[in-house]
């Protein structure tokens, strides 16, 4: 029996052979989803000015503290502040300025009344009005300059993925963000049985669901699948499929990989790419390398399980390192089996789980056991429960190391 290698040094084989792609620049609101490649820098204060965190009124704190409803103080109201005005009214004892929420406090204020402590409410304006509610210090509802972010803080970091909340903290500072490109992926799935998904297979034919599954995957990794193809077990369709898919940077063929007679992925490239035994289950049968113009070629064993766990620990993370991703793995937790399995000898069992974060317990997906092949069952998984290799069984109440999918 030849040698197995272990998962990290298959992995390890693979992300050595990632160079970042480029950088580009982009504006934010293309920004989402790509991995940021410079540092971000807030360029002003954030906020900028003292502002108001209510709406109602900018007074003087001595003025009012011994403010309540038995003993309310009337104060002369002598200008009005709405958000995105850069006025600086002056006022003196006993006055004070309407403002808005966001509006730059006055510079003789030191503390803000909101419309709910005062006699009028909002009806109250530019009259007068009587505070029946001391604020509790000195400034009160004054959110400070600087408060969230000082000019030069580090706001986002190279490295990091642009989601949502990073997009809006990247807009304190700038318009454009530098990004690597996104990866371009050809996902070929291989099989002379192989149908298009929704033709009713025949006898010996089964539906493409690989080519559907890693179009997702890739998608989802924040790649993009710029050749999606379907080819027959014939070594010249490999071939003519690599040509076609010149302009990737990463191509993942699914199937035709492993020790059958008519693995054609294995025809084609043994002398191109190397074709390793993985201590691992599923996923054993493993092809990767680098062909001679830079792409990154994978071939993945053909069952649709072995190409979700597959994907998960060799391809996304050299996606997710292409484009220059800090952190390229999935979150983990340490869950308890509530429910017993058998696990292969001497591989490293990664299991299509279902978990629950509350109870802090994981159990398989499937009760008719751990077939790679159980396309469907893969479809109520939220998980792969990892087991080492040494282990041959785990028991209910045993801790499980468990990769989650979000
Ligand atoms: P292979 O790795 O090519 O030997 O394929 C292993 C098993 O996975 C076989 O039962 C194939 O029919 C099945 N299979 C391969 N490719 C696909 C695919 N794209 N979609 C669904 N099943 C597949
Ligand atoms: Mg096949």
């Amino acid at each position: 029996m030849s040698e197995l290698l272990t998962v990290e040094e298959h992995r390890a084989r693979i992300l050595a052979a990632v160079n970042a792609l480029p950088v580009e620049t982009v504006r934010l609101d293309e920004a989402a989803g790509r991995t940021l490649a410079a540092d971000v820098r807030a360029r002003h204060d954030l906020p900028g000015d003292d502002n108001s965190s209510m709406d109602g009124f900018a007074v003087r704190f001595a003025d009012v503290e011994g403010a309540d409803a038995e003993s309310p103080v009337p104060l002369r109201v002598v200008a009005d502040l709405p958000a995105g005005s850069a006025d600086d009214p002056a006022f003196g004892p006993g006055e004070a300025v309407r403002i808005m929420t966001g509006a730059p406090v006055p510079t003789g204020a030191d503390a803000i009344v909101p419309f709910e402590d005062t006699a009028g409410g909002l009806a109250d304006s530019l009259g007068t009005v009587e505070v029946l509610h001391a604020p509790a210090a000195a400034g009160a509802f004054i959110r400070r300059r600087g408060g969230d972010v000082r000019t030069g803080d580090a706001v986002l970091t190279a490295g990091e993925r642009l989601g949502s909340y990073a997009l809006a903290a990247a807009a304190a500072g700038v318009d454009r963000l530098e990004v690597r490109r996104r990866p371009r992926v050809a996902v070929v799935s291989t099989g002379s049985e192989l149908v298009a998904p929704g033709t009713t297979p025949g006898r010996g034919q089964t539906p493409d669901s690989n080519g559907v599954l890693l179009n997702a995957l890739v998608t989802g990794a924040d790649a993009e699948v710029t050749v999606l193809a379907s080819v027959a077990d014939e070594p010249s369709a490999i071939e003519a499929v690599l040509e076609h898919a010149s302009n990737v940077d990463v191509v993942v063929f699914s199937g035709g990989v492993s020790a059958g007679a008519y693995e054609p992925v294995r025809l084609a490239l043994s002398e191109r790419i190397a074709f390793d035994k993985v201590a691992m289950q599923p996923g054993k049968p493993q092809a990767f390398g680098v062909v001679d113009d830079g792409r990154l070629v994978f071939g993945l064993p053909g069952n649709p399980v072995s190409v979700a766990v597959s994907f998960e620990v060799f391809v996304r993370p050299a996606l997710l390192a292409l484009q220059g991703r800090t952190a390229i793995d999935r979150r983990h937790a340490r869950l308890t089996a509530s429910e017993s399995w058998r696990t292969p000898p001497g591989r490293r069992q990664y299991l299509p789980a279902v978990v629950d974060l509350v109870a802090g317990t994981v159990r398989p997906a499937t009760a008719g056991g751990s077939g790679s092949h159980l396309a469907a069952s893969l479809a109520r998984a939220e998980a792969f429960a990892i087991v080492p290799a040494e282990v041959s069984v785990v028991a209910v109440g045993d801790p499980v190391d468990v990769m989650l999918i979000p």
